[in-house]
């Protein structure tokens, strides 16, 4: 429940099967073919935009005191969850940040119980990774590629404003230096694409692709509700196209990738602008993705995880992940999760 007394319910928690312990519910999510797991619940960044705390996830990040090895036989008991290189995504840190101080040490304890499965693992943050931190996360991957690091940033000249507890830009791209000198893919994170801040700083984040040899770039799009509203606006980062987009937003009917009930309407259109910048980015020399979970397909060598290709073709760029042909080539062991029913499609009513 949020602090407006909403509660919203996570939607495909109920399509995908995965059976969850209600106590764990603030820690482990689904969607399809895809286990968030977060090693704490909240965030003390205090990121404008930021929707956790609309599920009721505090401002200071709660660690999830459970050992990981029994979310690691929890998930080999699970009949949906897929083990191995082609299986289930693990998205870690949906709730918190994977890096910041206080969680630091458990997420790598995750990563730890987690790799040995040799699932593709997902991990963002927009704090610093020291050496030290880097080098453990590195020893852990099992397999090259496994595990990508999403350095998240929105705005290079007001992530004061934006995300105020954070780390720098420049550090946290310091930090992608360090994980990509212990084998670990790094992807640019540009998530949320905010109308009239990200896409005027699109030079200064072609140049950090370019200086910090980061090989993939995601782009997001931004959530909003009355709350966040009421944060950007406080803090003055509503521009007049944003303002525009706000107001369209409760018009016109939710797309069909937002993964959760309570957040589609409030999902803002801003893919025109993602595409826009992804030209520049592609320019830098990043292999560019609009679905973050695309960016695990081309470091792992495997299909996108989420079958953005087959459900979500407007996300699709296509890039050199490749995964129509792919797909076409698969072994039916592979193909199995991909059923031609949309498991995005929203139920009648819905
Ligand atoms: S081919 Fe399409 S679905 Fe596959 S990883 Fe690339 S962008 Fe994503």
């Amino acid at each position: 429940m949020n602090s407006n007394g909403e509660s919203y319910v996570p939607f495909e928690q109920k399509m995908t099967g995965v059976t969850i312990p209600q106590e764990w519910s603030q820690y482990v999510s689904s969607s399809f073919n895809r286990i968030f797991i977060s090693p704490a619940s909240g965030c003390s960044a205090n990121c404008a935009y930021c929707f956790i705390f609309e599920y009721g996830h505090p401002h200071r990040p709660q660690v999830f005191e459970i050992p990981p090895s029994r979310i690691a036989a929890w998930l080999q008991s699970e009949p949906l969850f897929r083990a191995g290189k082609s299986g289930t995504l693990l998205s870690l840190a949906p709730f918190c940040d994977a890096f910041a101080p206080e969680v630091t040490d458990t997420t790598l304890e995750f990563v730890r119980a987690l790799a040995p499965l040799k699932n593709p693992i997902q991990l963002s943050t927009k704090y610093y990774v020291d050496e030290t931190t880097a080098k453990k996360l590195g020893d852990l991957q099992d397999v090259a590629g496994q595990i990508v690091l999403y350095v998240t940033i929105t705005s290079f000249k007001l992530w004061r404003q934006l995300e105020p507890a954070t780390d720098a830009p420049s550090l946290r791209l310091k930090g992608s230096l360090n994980v990509r000198h212990y084998g670990i893919n790094t992807c640019l994170s540009i998530k949320p694409v905010l109308p009239g801040i990200t896409e005027l700083e699109a030079e200064s984040f072609a140049k950090a692709i370019g200086d910090y040899r980061i090989p993939f770039c995601a782009l997001g799009v931004m959530y909003s509700s009355k709350n966040i509203e009421v944060r950007m606006r406080a803090r003055r980062m509503i521009s007049s196209d944003l303002e525009c987009r706000l107001r369209a937003a409760g018009r016109i009917p939710p797309p069909p990738h937002s993964y959760e009930q309570g957040l589609r309407a409030w999902d803002i259109p801003t893919l025109d602008i993602a595409q826009k910048l992804l030209l520049t980015m592609k320019a830098a020399g990043a292999e560019c993705v609009v679905s973050g979970p695309c960016a695990i397909a081309l470091s792992y060598d495997v299909l996108c995880p989420t079958g953005v290709w087959r459900y979500l073709p407007h996300l699709c760029v296509p890039c050199q992940a490749n995964c129509r042909s792919r797909f076409a080539e698969s072994s039916s062991v592979v193909r199995a999760p991909f059923l031609s029913e949309n498991p995005y499609a929203q139920p009648v009513g819905g």
